[in-house]
């Protein structure tokens, strides 16, 4: 059995699932990992992944607690006891930070409290996020627990990029201001675009593109981001698998007075039932380019409007930075959709950004240049790891308390 001694227990807990994965944070490797879904609902499951071999169990999870029990007997039963296995720490993926935390922070009964108030930031996500951590610290109480905030990474957001042009009391009561998501993952990828460049990242001009089920674009100059497309909440910028993006806020009203929809259902039309669902009734790539090649005229206008708005991003974000060294694609969509990366970079030569058919259609897990030889700005497709990057924080954050 593999040594587990210094690794990181990873959690990313959902509003009705909980993804973990037990990695080492020196080396990336990952020595098990699972994912618990529909917790709450009739249909729970649990797939748990170890020693090369994958199990899926069909039970009823009745609350996260629950799923961190099953997850920890699936260790147990893979000869693995978690409260003796020498874990370094249990990172946690937290949604929102609010303007409180900028950075990885060891969870203390403060921390917890505070997490707790800036729930009304983040409604969906940050309850879950924190049933996670009182569910690992019940678990494993001798092992320190770290909140990794998706916000942290935006933190320094230039105040023209951050601010919202409204009251200005209201907006500062509220906490109303763009804080930005993905932010792991924008710092993980941005760092790898320097290292697979062999370049110095504060030498760097990038644009990144994580284009999941959620999707967000960020420029960054000299490894800081100076705009980024989600905003107070991760509902703002591209439209993404069920959420819009981008919509003129009348339309809210709009359906509130004249098509007499209650807050609570304009939330899920925008959050669930929007973006390429919304559409086109799909929200797989793989199915809208199948669906798209067979004639379909919605799937057609999906993929149209989402490379419309991405490509609108992109414009703005090559005129903030004033000089663009790299763009890059990452998440499920932009490390797997050729279709998407070439539509997305069709005849922007003229600016320097030329993509090379052959190379953007190769398949590979590793970081790769699908730019041509001759384009000026570099274009890359690298994977992104949000686990390994919340394990590598939260192993620093217990490194500096045992420096002190
Ligand atoms: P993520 O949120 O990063 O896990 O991304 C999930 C999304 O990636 C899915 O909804 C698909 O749209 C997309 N995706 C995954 N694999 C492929 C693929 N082979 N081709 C196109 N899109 C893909």
């Amino acid at each position: 059995m593999a040594d587990t001694t210094g690794a990181v227990l990873v959690f990313n807990a959902g509003s009705s699932s909980l993804k973990y994965q037990l990695v080492q944070p020196d080396d990336g490797t990952v020595l098990a990992e699972g994912i618990a879904e529909r917790i709450g609902d009739a249909g729970s499951s649990i797939t748990h992944e170890q020693n090369g071999e994958s199990v899926t169990e069909t039970l009823v999870l009745d609350d996260h607690l629950a799923a961190v029990q099953r997850a920890e007997q699936f260790f147990a039963d893979n000869g693995t006891d978690l409260a003796s296995a020498g874990l370094t720490a249990v990172g946690h993926r937290v949604v929102h930070g609010g303007r409180s935390f900028h950075e990885p922070t060891l969870v203390t009964p403060h921390v917890i409290s505070e997490i707790k108030r800036i729930s009304t930031l983040a409604p969906l996500h940050n309850p879950a996020n924190l049933v996670g951590i009182l569910a690992a610290q019940d678990l494993l109480p001798d092992v320190p627990s770290v909140a990794v905030f998706d916000t942290a990474f935006f933190h320094g957001l230039p105040d023209a990029a951050a601010t919202y042009a409204i009251d200005r009391e209201v907006a500062v009561e509220h906490a109303i201001r763009r804080y930005g998501f993905h932010g792991t993952s924008h710092e993980y990828v941005s760092g790898r675009v320097a290292e697979f460049l062999g370049r110095d990242p504060a030498d760097l001009n990038q644009i990144v593109l994580h284009l999941g089920n959620g999707a967000s674009a960020s420029a960054i100059a000299g490894g800081h981001p100076i705009d980024t497309s989600m905003g107070m909440t991760p509902l703002e910028g591209l439209v993404m698998g069920t959420r819009s993006g981008d919509i003129d806020p009348g339309l809210v009203l709009h359906l509130n007075r004249i098509a007499d929809l209650s807050v609570d259902e304009i939330d899920t039309l925008l959050n669930k039932r929007a973006g390429l669902k919304g559409l086109c009734g799909e929200n797989d790539f793989r199915t809208i380019t199948e669906l798209m090649d067979s004639g379909d005229a919605a799937a057609r206008r999906a993929f149209d409007v989402y490379i419309h708005r991405l490509r609108r991003y992109l414009g703005a974000y090559t005129f903030a930075l004033g000089r663009l060294d790299a763009i890059t694609f990452t998440a499920g969509v932009g490390e797997n959709s050729a279709r998407v990366r070439s539509e997305a970079l069709a005849g922007l030569e003229g600016f320097g950004i030329r993509v090379d058919p052959g190379r953007n259609e190769v398949r590979d897990k590793a970081a790769r240049r699908i730019s041509a030889d001759d384009s000026a700005v570099e274009v890359l497709v690298v994977p992104t790891n949000e686990e390994l990057a919340i394990a590598r924080q939260s192993a620093a954050v217990v490194a500096s308390l045992s420096a002190r």
